[in-house]
């Protein structure tokens, strides 16, 4: 059984007789119905088939930054650095392994004021900017940042806009990412168990002072 939506795979879940997707939403998703694309095969037969959800409007509050300029207008420098990045990011994001996520239910990477929840809106120095697509925990540099659940790192780097970042898949596209770290203490291929160290917070890429960003992708 196959399931995609928006040309991407689904995670899929038969906890009795009935199958769950769980689908991940773009904050940019336009509200209205969506279609999920679902084949299958049955002994020589190739099965396909459709069916739909609906996303309904959302609006959530915006929050004004102050970041340092050189985030908003890249040195050609930055600018190769975020167009080597991308790829790799894009990359990391699209990783799919077949073995369904042993649990759904994350840890918190640190203890912390939850300081910027998903989806809210922002502003950076007066321009309109992409809404916030993560967690952010108040952490101060130098803090243990654990793994949300068990999994395997997939990939970790030092991205211009990211700063120091770890991505875990738990599987079946279920990866969450920590970014801005100080240090890294893990490598691409380690398998993780929950509450693993993965490295330390801190206040590397665009921020305007330490602390994680965590998110799923
Ligand atoms: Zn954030």
């Amino acid at each position: 059984m196959n399931v995609t939506y928006g040309g991407h795979r689904v995670l899929t879940v038969k906890p009795g007789d009935d199958l769950f997707g769980i689908i991940g939403i773009p904050l940019d998703a336009t509200p209205g119905t969506q279609k999920l694309h679902i084949s299958a095969a049955q002994g020589t037969l190739q099965l396909a088939y459709e069916t739909g959800f609906e996303i309904k409007p959302k609006a959530y509050p915006t929050q004004h930054l102050k970041i340092d300029p050189r985030f908003l207008k890249l040195s050609p420098e930055n600018q190769q650095r975020n167009e080597r990045d991308q790829p790799l990011i894009a990359a990391a994001k699209k990783h799919w392994s077949d073995t369904p996520p042993e649990t759904f239910t994350l840890d918190l990477p640190a203890a912390g004021r939850l300081s910027a929840r998903f989806g809210i809106g922002r502003t950076l120095n007066g321009r309109e900017s992409s809404p916030h697509g993560g967690l952010d925990v108040a952490v101060g540099t130098g803090t243990p940042l654990r793994a949300a659940a068990a999994g395997r790192v997939i990939a970790t780097d030092d991205y211009f806009y990211s700063g120091k970042s770890v991505w875990v898949d738990h599987g079946q596209g279920f990866i969450t990412l920590y970014i801005h770290m100080s240090r890294i203490d893990v490598n691409a291929g380690d398998s993780v168990e929950r509450g693993t160290t993965l490295g330390l917070s801190g206040a590397t890429g665009r921020v305007t002072g330490p602390h994680l960003h965590w998110r799923c992708c």
